[in-house]
């Protein structure tokens, strides 16, 4: 298999910072693998002095030095997930050093094969038995050196397919839950903001129709200044949960800001966008809010809607500003409704 310099390099310093993290007892997060990435490839003399002054001093890789460390080195939101992406290109990185193993190994069997065909070719009727032990110690040679090998390499593929589960767990977790709003438990303006600019390329791709759901709770301010913040979160948490069992698997639900949720919904054209939206507008206004303990009722709350379709070709920015301004005629008009862009 060919393969280029700076592929060797990139498997060279995945093993290697696999190693120094087990070595020094580095949990395998994809943040510290991307420290310890460029420690071993030297990307960052900082770093590395940092690193180097922690060993030297004796001193644990506790979650909290590891912290400490990429908040020092890596500390912006978008230098994380640029770092986030590079762990992932690692792992893909250490998967391709794998196959790489796995394909070494079976060029040594291969090799293996063909040293005992031509010994066994050599061999014919009239061989002396000389001939015949140094064919036989050449056999039991050949045969510990590939049984060698191949432990070895048994050990390197267990070793590293570990780790690559490990790392992969770790990513997805952080993955997940950087899209995530902590209160909710949907989405969060990110992942809206992501899914928005791949469905709109969909849309744009497939001619197929798109349309957006923009929510905002009428009163909220009063609500929370009656029962508290706290049950107002609870409420935020009632939204999103009837939000997320009224749409489907195609559909990204999340939380836009505060107290304003929203929904792309890929292949929907306007009216069935529309008639979706009454349903959760519905769902909303008919659910009953108690307090758990007491049983007392807090009330009820209702939600605007505003309904936008995508018009190909326009701007991103265009399309959610039709959606708003769709909620805000919906206020404008009593609230408690869905009102569909103007078209
Ligand atoms: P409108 O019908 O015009 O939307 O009125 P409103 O009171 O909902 O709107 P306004 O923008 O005046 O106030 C929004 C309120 O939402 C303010 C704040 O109390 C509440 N809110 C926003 N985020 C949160 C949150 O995370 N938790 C809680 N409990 N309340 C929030
Ligand atoms: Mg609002
Ligand atoms: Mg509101």
């Amino acid at each position: 298999m060919l393969v280029n310099d700076s592929f060797v390099k990139a498997q060279k310093f995945a093993e290697q910072a696999i190693i120094k993290m087990s070595d020094n007892g580095v949990p395998s997060t994809p943040s510290n693998y991307a420290i310890w990435y460029d420690y071993v490839s030297d990307k960052n003399p900082d770093l590395k002095l940092a690193i180097d002054e922690i060993i030297q001093e004796g001193k644990d890789f506790t979650l909290a030095v590891c912290n400490q460390l990429y908040q020092q080195f890596y500390l912006s939101d978008e230098q994380q997930s640029e770092h986030i992406q590079l762990a992932g290109d690692k792992v893909q990185e250490t998967l391709k050093q794998v196959i790489q193993q796995i394909n070494d190994a079976g060029s040594d069997n291969a090799s293996y094969g063909e040293k005992i065909t031509n010994l066994a070719n050599d061999i014919t009727v009239d061989n002396s038995a000389d001939s015949l032990k140094n064919f036989v110690q050449e056999i039991v040679r050949e045969t510990a050196a590939i049984t060698e090998k191949n432990k070895t390499l048994q050990n390197q593929l267990e070793q590293s397919s570990n780790e690559i589960t490990s790392l992969h767990q770790n990513l997805e977790k952080v993955r997940t839950e950087s899209l995530t709003d902590a209160l909710t438990q949907i989405g969060n303006r990110k992942l809206f903001d992501i899914n928005l600019v791949k469905e709109i390329n969909v849309s744009e791709e497939e001619n197929t129709d798109l349309c957006l759901l923009l929510m905002d709770i009428d009163h909220f301010k009063k609500f929370n200044d009656t029962y508290g913040h706290r049950v107002g979160d609870e409420v935020l948490k009632v939204v999103a949960r009837k939000l997320k069992s009224a749409v489907k698997g195609q559909d990204t639900p999340a939380r836009y800001g505060g107290e304003e949720f929203t929904c792309i919904l890929p292949n929907t054209s306007l009216h069935d966008a529309a008639s979706l939206a009454d349903q959760i507008r519905e769902k909303i206004a008919k659910q009953v809010l108690k307090n758990k303990k007491t049983g007392k009722e807090f009330g009820r709350i209702t939600l605007s809607i505003g309904v936008a379709k995508y018009a190909k070709g326009e701007p991103l920015e265009n399309f959610v500003q039709r959606a708003d301004e769709a909620l805000y005629r919906a206020k404008d008009q009593g609230r408690n409704r869905v009102i569909k862009e103007i078209t």
